[in-house]
């Protein structure tokens, strides 16, 4: 069968990022043409167009979801911005408003980057899945605002109008250009500021390599179909084997 053009072409919200940059050039790879839509441009790639935006931004949005098919969506705020209002205006009103665009562009698939502390409660979690409840005391704003986010996505789903919708929810990500995580981790060790332990020293604590969260996001990806269990669902992604700290 032949593929229509339109199928291999995607956009990734927030694709000037971290973990975004690692899709984009995954998808190139895997013979995608991608549009990258962000409020920045951090690099140039062939097979890649940028388009400067902000996401609460539907007009913005729509030059970039033009012709698209798939839509990734990893932009959010620093974690670490102690900033409620921007959170709520980007990870709440603005994803909204890339729903609101996808449907209006005919967007068919929409895969939300969202975070496994939208299940944590602050008690420890072990083998924990999807079943869990989204916690009712959230650890900070920013993650009140990605359980906001992710319940808005997934209720988007809907199979009669044509548009799926899927999450998935790293905990930390390592790997190549981490700009804060691990650094943060190693300079503040460095300067000897981790000299406590928190608990008994048996704490253990989920970080996923990046090319395997990019992998769970391209799989996301292709397996939602109408028929999929997939379909307004959210999935854990972790490595085989949590880090003990
Ligand atoms: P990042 O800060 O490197 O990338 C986020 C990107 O979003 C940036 O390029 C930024 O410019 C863009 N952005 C922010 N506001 C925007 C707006 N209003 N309009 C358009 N673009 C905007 O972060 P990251 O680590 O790559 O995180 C990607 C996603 O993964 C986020 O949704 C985050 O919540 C989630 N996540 C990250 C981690 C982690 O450890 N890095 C863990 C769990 C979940």
């Amino acid at each position: 069968t032949r593929i229509r053009s339109s199928s291999k072409r995607c956009a990734v919200v927030g694709g000037s990022g971290f973990l975004g940059r690692h899709l984009v050039e995954k998808l190139v790879e895997k013979g995608y043409s991608v549009s990258v839509f962000d409020i920045r441009q951090s690099y140039e790639l062939p097979g890649v167009t940028f388009h400067q935006g902000d996401l609460c931004n539907k007009q913005d949005l729509l030059v970039a979801l033009r012709d698209v098919s798939l839509v990734f969506h990893c932009a959010s705020p620093a974690p670490s911005s102690d900033d409620q209002a921007l959170f709520q205006r980007v990870n709440v009103e603005g994803t909204r408003t890339v729903i609101q665009a996808c449907q209006e562009a005919g967007v068919q698939k929409l895969v939300l980057t969202s975070s496994a502390s939208v299940v944590f409660e602050g008690t420890d979690i072990k083998n924990g899945e999807e079943d869990l409840p989204y916690a009712k005391k959230p650890i900070d704003y920013y993650t009140q605002t990605k359980i906001q986010q992710e319940k808005l996505v997934l209720q988007a789903c809907n199979k009669e109008k044509g548009f799926l919708t899927v999450a998935i929810r790293p905990h930390g990500i390592f790997g190549p250009r981490d700009p804060q995580l691990v650094p943060i981790l190693v300079d503040t060790a460095r300067r000897g500021k981790m000299k406590f332990i928190i608990g008994d020293g048996s704490n253990l604590v989920d970080f996923t390599f990046v090319e395997n969260v990019v992998h769970g996001h391209v799989l996301a990806a292709e397996y939602l179909k109408p028929d999929s269990p997939l379909c307004g669902k959210a999935y854990h992604i972790t490595n085989d084997e949590p880090i003990r700290f």
